[in-house]
């Protein structure tokens, strides 16, 4: 069966759940700022205008991008990535053309093309995330066109279900859904100096003794802190028992992981979500720069990186985590069936306290956490019942952006 055709929209997520919300988000006594790696130039961090965003973020128009492939009897899968009008561009203009006419089940031929066709502007980054949306789309047709959901094409379940963990400020909520394991965004970094790391640390006091010694914790510095901040902050939260520390340098700063990893040998580490394709995956396992990866199967280049990340992972002895892994059915489908992964990350899409996890499905067709547990759909591909109207809906809401 050949590709007919592929195409790019950017699109935006509407999210309406029905139920209101018991009590404002956020951390016990108000919103708090998050560590960023720009959060070094004020003017970065303002608010535009009459907008939700702050300076230093893409605009709103970049949010999403779908991307459907279409076979040549008309069946279709559904792919979706980040950084949508950019995205879409290398898709269109770029990968399309090229692959429509190809055997739409080699997707590893497939993703060597992209890969190979994005070496002169650098295939991660941008280029990864347009691969990734093709890539996941072709996984999806592939199982629509087998009539078997994605998660047995990967090898089949691994595990009855997958254990979940809630990342967010929210910790009481979470509880109450039956998280096991939770995990916080640091509010200050190395700019906010000793003031901040006093205050990251009565948060996690605080959430440490909220949650008790059964529930896990972890603490995410997203990018935004420095080899000597991360060794201090880890110092200093080693009462806590925090289970990782996620995230703490610039994604390219491997020395500065290897420095981290010589100086904290007690703390579990974790990164990966800013890496892209298997390359850095397969660097940071041979120095064992840290414990667990954590690649995004949406960013990182696919279903079809992904299991080269977890084969890579697997033979090193560390642990796969997908970013995000169960905001989709994509992640679901990849930790159902992965031995590498242990644990399935909800990060966005965790409702307000009050609200059920059900309403605040963005794609249709994606299955919910139940008691912390997560299964996914047993429907052929992922499983998404996403059709052409809501794909045009979305991407109405992309352009009124
Ligand atoms: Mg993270």
């Amino acid at each position: 069966m050949k590709i007919k055709e592929i195409r790019a929209v950017p699109i935006k997520f509407q999210v309406q759940p029905k139920t209101k919300p018991r009590r404002q988000v956020g951390f016990p006594g108000g919103k708090k700022p998050f560590v960023r790696p720009a959060n070094r130039y004020p003017q970065l961090r303002k608010p535009e205008a009459g907008e939700r965003r702050e300076a230093w973020q893409p605009p709103d128009q970049w949010q999403n991008v779908a991307c459907v492939v279409t076979a040549e009897d008309g069946t279709w899968g559904l792919g979706i990535s980040v950084m949508g009008t950019p995205v879409a561009a290398i898709i269109n203009a770029h990968f399309a053309p090229n692959l429509v006419g190809e055997n739409c089940m080699a997707t590893e031929k497939l993703w060597d093309m992209m890969v190979r066709m994005s070496a002169m502007y650098g295939s991660n980054g941008l280029a990864s995330y347009a691969i990734s949306a093709v890539d996941v789309a072709l996984w999806d047709l592939k199982g629509k066109l087998l009539r078997r959901p994605v998660y047995e094409l990967l090898g089949g379940p691994q595990k009855d279900k997958i254990f979940c963990y809630a990342s967010g400020s929210d910790t009481a909520w979470y509880l109450e859904l039956g998280f096991k394991a939770t995990k916080i965004f640091l509010p200050y970094g190395p700019v906010e100096g000793l003031d901040g790391l006093r205050q990251n640390e009565e948060i996690i006091a605080r959430t440490r003794e909220l949650v008790g010694d059964e529930v896990d914790l972890m603490a995410d510095g997203w990018m935004g802190l420095d080899v000597e901040y991360t060794v201090r902050l880890a110092e200093t939260l080693r009462p806590y028992r925090l289970k990782w520390l996620e995230d703490y340098l610039l994604p390219e700063e491997v020395d500065g992981y290897a420095a981290v990893r010589q100086r904290l040998p007690w703390q579990a580490l974790a990164t990966g979500e800013h890496w892209y394709l298997p390359m850095p995956f397969a660097q940071a396992a041979s120095r064992r720069l840290v414990d667990i990866f954590q690649p995004d199967v949406l960013w990182a280049g696919g279903i079809t990186a992904a299991i080269k990340i977890c084969h890579i992972a697997e033979a090193a002895g560390i642990s796969v985590i997908a970013h995000g892994g169960m905001n989709y059915p994509y992640g679901q489908h990849l930790s159902y069936a992965m031995p590498a992964i242990v644990w399935g990350e909800k990060s966005e899409g965790v409702s307000a306290p009050g609200v059920p996890l059900a309403e605040m499905v963005k794609l249709p067709g994606t299955a919910v956490i139940k008691n912390g547990y997560l299964v996914p759909s047993d429907a052929p591909g992922f499983g998404l019942e996403v059709t052409q109207v809501w794909l045009e809906e979305a991407a109405q809401a992309a352009r009124s952006a």
